[in-house]
């Protein structure tokens, strides 16, 4: 792999490790939904691979689009 690779694939890494390890694993709720105040949510957005993106650039797929709610601490 050269330099623009190795930077390409790491750059695809950190964003689905972040994914896979934790936040897939939180409740999804419905994008639309409104957002309650006081709570922390990710949205997710799956670019695909070949998606621009990935090279600092507008993305140019269509993504799929999730929203995750972080739990309250009480
Ligand atoms: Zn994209």
């Amino acid at each position: 792999m050269n330099r623009h690779q190795r930077r390409r694939a790491g750059k695809m890494g950190q964003h689905n490790d972040f994914y896979n390890q934790y936040v897939r694993h939180l409740p999804r709720v419905a994008i639309d939904a409104p957002l309650e105040r006081g709570r922390v949510y990710h949205t997710v957005v799956q670019h695909d691979d070949w998606c621009a993106f990935y090279d600092d650039k507008v993305c140019n797929c269509n993504p799929i689009i999730s929203r995750h709610v972080e739990p309250t601490r009480e």
